[in-house]
């Protein structure tokens, strides 16, 4: 499909869906449960479809542990912190927490944000040396009057919080960069570059909505680059509302249209998820010429519990968790690479 016929067919609403997912025909269906409405949207709110946890990539076990904490009653927001927690952890995710790819100095520097189902937002940018900036950023929503922390007042922070620090570079990350030093080159590699930032989105048994991001930031970035994920509305955006989205890819690219924020007033005038997201990465294409050369992934839930996922090149996916089950899926693309 040419750039422009895309466009157009995102005009006229879900025809540039190359896969449509079959969890969006699950999400649309009418729910037995009990219904409640949206003050702002009239989306109808429909409990039969939470509680409900997605996420970015094929990180299954990230929604897995975001599944167990709502299935015994929890809220969305310890969901989404505990289910990003495990992939920062996990030193194989060379794009989260420990294990992170570095910048091309070789500092391993962590963005993330939180937010809740009032809106309230944290965030930490170039934090480093701590496993679990999520949870720093969750302490600065609930314990400072910022939003964002970084560099080394973040590290600070996180100390005085208890955070201990450790070394995040991992010996395959180091070996990964110093062949990357050999060819000194800086250019984005379509997927390949392992987009596995992790955005979560969960609406809990109440239906309350929150989301969190956290990522290492693109491979061998410039130091001191600052990428869309701790940046409320780019890489994350909830309302308790409407609904909330999340992203991975390129950060530039999703800065410059405010993604997430986006895809959330896009549903609140009454797209769906999926239109949603197809008309955010739709902005790109139509901004940037040189869109084949970046790949960028939009999710997003609304309140009544539908997803959706958009992307430029093929190959990004999400993981869910619904009614005790856990699935992966691929997101439709509007480029075949
Ligand atoms: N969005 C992240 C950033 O630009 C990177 C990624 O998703 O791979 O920092």
């Amino acid at each position: 499909m040419k750039r422009r016929d895309f466009i157009k067919n995102v005009v006229v609403g879900t025809a540039g869906l190359a896969i449509a997912s079959p969890l969006l025909a699950a999400g649309n269906r009418k729910s037995a449960g009990k219904e409640t409405h949206s003050r702002k949207s009239g989306i109808k709110a429909s409990a039969g479809n939470w509680p409900v946890a997605v996420c970015t990539w094929n990180l299954k076990n990230a929604v897995a542990k975001a599944g167990e904490v709502l299935k015994s009653g929890g809220n969305s927001l310890d969901a989404v912190e505990q289910g990003t927690m495990v992939e920062e952890a996990d030193e194989t995710n060379m794009s989260v927490g420990k294990g992170g790819r570095p910048d091309r100095d070789g500092h391993v520097t962590l963005d993330a944000c939180i937010m809740n189902k009032n809106g309230d937002y944290g965030a930490v940018a170039y934090l480093q040396n701590i496993v679990h900036p999520i949870s720093v950023a969750r302490k600065v929503m609930e314990k400072t009057p910022h939003a964002i922390l970084a560099g080394a007042g973040a590290l600070q922070f996180a100390k005085e919080q208890g955070f201990t620090e450790e070394n995040l570079l991992t010996e395959a990350s180091e070996k990964a960069w110093k062949e990357w030093l050999q060819k000194s080159e800086y250019k984005p590699v379509i997927n390949i570059e392992n987009h596995d930032t992790i955005g979560m989105l969960a609406i809990d048994k109440n239906g309350d909505i929150s989301g969190a991001c956290t990522t290492s930031g693109l491979s061998y970035k410039m130091a001191g680059r600052v990428g869309d994920s701790p940046i409320i509305g780019s890489g994350l955006f909830v309302d308790n509302e409407i609904g909330c989205a999340t992203a991975t890819g390129v950060g530039e690219e999703v800065l410059k249209i405010v993604g997430s924020f986006l895809i959330v007033e896009l549903m609140r005038q009454g797209k769906s998820p999926q239109q949603a997201c197809e008309e955010a990465i739709g902005r790109i294409i139509s901004r940037n010429p040189k869109y084949r050369e970046v790949q960028v992934g939009f999710l997003a839930l609304n309140k009544n519990g539908d997803v959706g996922a958009y992307c430029i090149h093929e190959g990004y996916t999400y993981s869910m968790f619904r009614n005790g089950e856990i699935t992966n899926t691929a997101s439709g693309f509007f480029n075949k690479i």
